[in-house]
Parts: C-alpha cells; sequence; structure tokens
C-alpha cells in the first residue's frame, strides 16, 4: 500500500508538490490541512478528498484519531514548521517538513526531540538529494572519480518579486535569500565536497535596504573550509539570478547548471554531459521518501531531521559570521 499523506499549507509549493504527486505510485495525497475553505473544496474535488480528512490549523491534532492518514508533509512558512512539526508528531505522524527545517539549529533540534519522543520518522523536503544527475555526481564523486577534492562553488538566487510577501517578512521567514535558497549552496557544498565543513566566514551586501529590512539578507557571499583543506565559495541572493554548482578535484571537474531549479537540471564532468531524463522531482522525492518512510529505504545522502539540523547550524555560523566579520569554527 502507498503512503498516505496530508499536505499542510495549500501554496504555490504545496500545489507543486500534489501535482507531482499523482505520477507517484508509492505515494498519495489523502489529506489537506488548511486555513481557507475554499482552497479545502477545490483540493477535495481535484484530488478525491474525503472530508473526513480535512482540517485545519486549529484542530489538525485530531488526525491522531485518524488512521488513513500515514504522514503529513508541512508546506507553510519557515517560521511556522517547528510547531506545526512538533504538533503532528504529538498527533503521531510521521512527518516531511519543507526547507528551511527550522529558523536556526535550537528549533531543530526540538523538532527531532519531539520526533523521536513519538517514535515518528522526520525527513526535509530536499529533493535534490533524489534527482538522478545530482546522485550521479555524488556517486562519482565518492568512488573518487574527481580525485582529490579540492574547491566548490555555489551560486543560488533570483530576483524576488513583491515586497509584501512573507519571504521578505521577517517573522515569517526567519532571514532572507539565505534561509530560502542560500540552504540548497549550504547543502549542496556539503553533497557535493561529501565533508563537513569546519570553519565559516561570511559577507553581506545589501543595495536596497528599503526592500529587504533589517534580519531579511539581500545577497550573502560565504565561504566554507572543510577537513581536508578543501574550499567552498558561495553566493545566495534575491536580486541576482544564480543556480550553479561546480566541483573540482585534482583529477576531474563536475558542473551542474542549473543545479537547484525544478529542473531540467543539467549535468557535465570533464568526461562530457550526463543524459538523464527530466521527471518532476518531487515525483521521485515523494516515492522514495515513502520507501524510507514505510520500508527503511536509505537515500544516497541523508534526508533526515540530523540532515536539516545541519544545514541550519552552518546558517546560524554564516549569521554570526556576517555580525562579527570574524571566522567562525563549525563541528558538525
Ligand atoms: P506560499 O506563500 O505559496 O504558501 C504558503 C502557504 O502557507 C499558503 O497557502 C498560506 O495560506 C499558508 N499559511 C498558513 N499559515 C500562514 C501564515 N500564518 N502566514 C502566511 N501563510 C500561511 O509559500 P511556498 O512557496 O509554498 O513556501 C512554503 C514552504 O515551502 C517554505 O518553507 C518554502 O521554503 C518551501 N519551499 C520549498 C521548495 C522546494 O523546492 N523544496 C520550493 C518552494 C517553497
Amino acid at each position: 500500500p502507498p503512503l498516505r499523506v496530508a499536505i499542510m499549507g495549500l501554496g504555490s509549493y504545496g500545489s507543486r508538490v500534489a501535482e507531482a504527486m499523482q505520477a507517484c505510485k508509492k505515494a498519495k495525497i489523502v489529506g489537506v490541512i488548511s486555513g481557507t475553505p475554499s482552497k479545502i473544496s477545490t483540493w477535495q474535488s481535484k484530488y478525491n478528498i474525503p472530508a473526513k480528512n480535512c482540517y485545519n490549523y486549529e484542530n489538525f491534532d485530531d488526525i491522531k484519531n485518524n488512521p488513513d492518514i500515514d504522514a503529513v508533509y508541512v508546506i507553510t512558512p519557515n517560521a511556522l514548521h517547528r510547531d506545526q512539526v512538533i504538533r503532528v508528531a504529538k498527533a503521531g505522524k510521521h512527518v516531511i517538513c519543507e526547507k528551511p527545517m527550522g529558523l536556526n539549529a535550537k528549533e531543530c533540534e526540538e523538532m527531532i526531540d519531539a520526533c523521536k519522543k513519538a517514535n515518528v520518522k522526520l525527513l526535509v523536503g530536499y529533493r535534490m538529494h533524489f534527482e538522478p544527475n545530482t546522485v550521479e555526481i555524488i556517486n562519482q564523486r565518492s568512488r573518487g572519480e574527481f580525485g582529490r577534492i579540492l574547491s566548490f562553488e555555489g551560486g543560488t538566487g533570483f530576483p524576488i518579486g513583491d515586497p509584501t510577501q512573507w519571504r521578505l517578512n521577517k517573522a515569517l521567514a526567519g532571514g532572507g535569500s539565505l534561509m530560502d535558497v542560500g540552504i540548497y549552496a549550504v547543502n549542496g557544498a556539503r553533497y557535493m565536497v561529501g565533508q563537513e565543513p569546519v570553519w565559516v566566514t561570511a559577507q553581506e551586501t545589501k543595495t536596497n535596504p528599503a526592500k529587504f529590512k533589517e534580519g531579511v539578507d539581500e545577497t550573502i557571499q560565504f565561504q566554507l573550509g572543510f577537513p581536508n583543506g578543501a574550499i567552498a565559495s558561495c553566493v545566495t541572493s534575491y536580486n541576482i539570478s544564480l543556480d550553479r554548482f561546480v566541483l573540482n578535484g585534482d583529477k576531474g571537474f563536475a558542473e551542474l547548471r542549473p543545479a537547484f531549479g525544478y529542473g531540467p537540471i543539467k549535468a557535465r564532468t570533464n568526461k562530457g554531459e550526463l543524459s538523464f531524463p527530466h521527471v518532476m522531482h518531487q515525483t521521485t522525492q515523494m516515492d522514495e521518501m515513502a520507501g524510507i518512510i514505510l520500508g527503511n529505504n536509505k537515500p544516497v545522502f541523508p534526508v533526515d531531521g540530523e540532515e536539516g539540523l545541519k544545514d541550519l547550524k552552518v546558517i546560524d555560523a554564516i549569521y554570526l559570521a556576517v555580525k562579527t566579520g570574524k571566522k567562525v569554527p563549525l563541528s558538525l
């Protein structure tokens, strides 16, 4: 039987996930949690969802008594993830949480604890960990095909529109471009290099303080150092279009461009181009996550709460480095 999933937060990404899940073999949408009754009825007819599987933000703790839902996928603004994930865990259901998992490492630790206590699985929506080109590059790197890894470059960014959206509201977003897309460069540096960073330096550039208020970063440049001496150099921005990862070793290189967009992802190495056919990332992700939740499958690079926590530890260190201007040591 498939993993029976309820989606919490029927916004733009929730809608994308739901569309993609229609092609899933191992996961199925069976429920929704939303504050907007009109969205609930649209989703009910589109995805054939019974009224007994529809909840709002006040009553979703009752999912505890619903044997027809196995897992809840939390797809709401960043600042809501912590409390919502903890409530889902307390209701005894597995949780998939969108990135960034929480606003900081402390929140992630609290979420991990709650899920452990409730004996439910906690996964983070890292769709790139299932994307075939990305997986192939990770595998080639771990087989040593690029030799000793020397450097990584990561660019993640897009010119953001509407100044009134939650992504530009510190209280709901927890930050700016770093929290939203810079996390792909943080995560990408870790899965491309295949080591955990031991130090961080970072600088912020703000050209439009009226749009990007206090605590909402427009552009951050950050550097990571790895135990073998490899370095990562990254830029994340709400002002510049950036979507590219480059990995350099002493025997070869890999480039992903685009590297984290919805695809198709394009990959090439010193040996030539990769040619995996494009599949909606969220279809593969949800089928694979169903396998992880129901069958203890293992992804090529982890997607659990500990993985989400590591990225937030790096992000905490990046914000601290911006603030102090100092090199911040890390131990993941
Ligand atoms: P969105 O604004 O389109 O949707 C957010 C939804 O949350 C809306 O339906 C909104 O009504 C609902 N919501 C519930 N309580 C709210 C509140 N108090 N304030 C505001 N909205 C509230 O945003 P989105 O783009 O769908 O992003 C949602 C989450 O998904 C974010 O954490 C984001 O980082 C993540 N996301 C991930 C990816 C990915 O590729 N993995 C892509 C986009 C977004």
